[in-house]
């Protein structure tokens, strides 16, 4: 998606700017010098252009109303890294001030192309006074008045000539993931780490319901979709209320999940309301990803991760299929990494294996074989082919009528994950 940031000192007018392109209210406005944000991000549709515009203006300034420099660069750095197209606004009332030519210079240095918003000419009289930021050596001046709405539609079609000229205008997959589990694993901490992480873009999305608030993420290329992102966050007044909450939250953002996020307390292990939920995920065939957080607070040695998470697993079978992995959401440690395993389980999720070469393989690989449960060959499987995917449902046609032994299809399971994969994802059986 084209990104472009909103950069640019504090009180030139950015946020006005952001809720205007965007529409919305979700960035704060207001005078008081001090005012602190978090970044806000928003996805735009103009006509059949879609973009990402994020305001930078979060937090710049100090208590005190004085601007640190550093902290300025520093989000400007990152926003400029990341985006296609920077929009620099400065402030025809004030003037060229040293903080807009030292952004300037910045911007110029990152060698990104910028378009330099002169903000606040409400009226047409001051435009003359607009001509002064030609100082900064642009071809091409934008005078705007975000309050007013002046001068908004050229930058608009601006901004939209070039989006037009991305190649790739074709949507990209977004996975959804669910991030669930019992209270206090630290699910919330987590979720921060993805979001505050610093090469991921975020937007805020609406959900199912109004206070259902999704997360976009970007990394790397790939695009994640973090599931009722607000619900992660809430917590019940008791302890038996936050158990509850996390159980209906985990019913809940289950459905619209691909992959979910099993998060357990490393420390505490494997409790009986982990089972409960990761019970849930498996009922709904997702597929299921083991987080083990708090690996920081462990006292390691070269076999705690081994010797973990062979307890971990007896006490959940029925999760066998789900990889897990130990982080920290603390100290960051491997969280990236689990949106690896993610991507991985989405596709191992759609694998679609051709009837053909799927019979090939049954006929001479597994139903023929020694170890082969008797029962299997008794039970004269004409053929077998793959119904859905999401998860990887197969259809047995017997010339039986009997009901396939539990073992029998677990065997028959195990066999066609052994050959191709369906990594973290579990696999149905069906029988006809
Ligand atoms: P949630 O209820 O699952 O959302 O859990 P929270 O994210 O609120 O975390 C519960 C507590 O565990 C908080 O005090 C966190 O600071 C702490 N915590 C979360 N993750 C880690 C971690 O990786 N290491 C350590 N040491 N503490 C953590």
């Amino acid at each position: 998606m084209y990104r472009i940031a909103i950069v640019g000192r504090p009180n030139v007018g950015k946020s006005t700017l952001f809720n205007r392109l965007t529409q919305t209210r979700k960035a704060m406005v207001g005078n008081q010098p001090g005012m602190t944000r978090d970044r806000v991000s928003d996805i735009v549709q103009w006509d059949d252009k879609r973009c990402q515009i994020t305001d930078t203006g979060g937090l710049l300034l100090r208590e005190d109303g004085d601007p640190i420099l550093q902290k300025i660069l520093q989000q400007a750095e990152t926003a400029i890294r990341q985006a296609d197209l920077v929009l620099f606004v400065v402030d025809v009332r004030s003037g060229i001030i040293p903080l807009d030519k030292i952004l300037n210079v910045f911007l110029r240095e990152h060698g990104k192309e910028y378009l330099l918003v002169v903000n606040k000419v409400d009226v047409s009289e001051v435009e003359s006074q607009a001509l002064q930021f030609f100082a900064f050596g642009v071809k091409k001046l934008f005078p705007i008045s975000a309050e007013h709405n002046r001068g908004i539609e050229t930058l608009k079609d601006e901004v939209g000539q070039r989006i037009a000229t991305e190649k790739e205008t074709v949507e990209r997959e977004e996975v959804r993931v669910a991030i669930i589990g019992r209270p206090n694993v630290g699910k919330s901490s987590l979720l921060n780490r993805f979001l505050g992480e610093e090469r991921v873009i975020v937007a805020d999305l609406p959900g199912t319901t109004r206070d259902s608030v999704d997360s976009q993420l970007e990394i790397e290329g790939e695009f994640y979709r973090l599931i009722d992102t607000a619900g992660i966050r809430r917590k019940g007044k008791t302890n038996s209320q936050t158990e509850k909450l996390s159980v209906i939250m985990a019913r809940k953002s289950l459905e619209r999940a691909d992959v979910v996020l099993l998060v357990i307390d490393a420390v505490e292990g494997m409790t009986k309301l982990d089972a409960i939920i990761g019970g849930y995920a498996d009922k709904a065939g997702k597929s299921t990803i083991i987080v083990a957080n708090k690996w920081d607070l462990l006292h390691r040695d070269g076999h705690t991760a081994d010797r973990l998470e062979k307890d971990f697993r007896s006490r959940m079978r029925f999760l066998q299929y789900a990889p897990l992995i130990f982080v920290s959401a603390k100290t960051g440690q491997r969280v990236l990494k689990i949106l690896k395993l993610v991507k991985q389980a989405y596709q191992a999720r759609y694998i679609r294996v051709p009837t053909a070469k799927l019979n090939d393989f049954l006929s001479r690989e597994v139903f023929e074989m020694p170890t082969s449960p008797s029962a299997l060959r008794e039970f004269k499987v004409k053929y077998v082919t793959q119904a859905r995917v999401a998860p990887p449902t197969f259809v047995l046609f017997t010339g039986s009528s009997q009901k396939l032994h539990f073992s029998t299809e677990r065997f028959l399971v195990n066999q066609l994950r052994r050959n191709y994969g369906f990594y973290a994802t579990p696999v149905r059986l069906m029988q006809r």
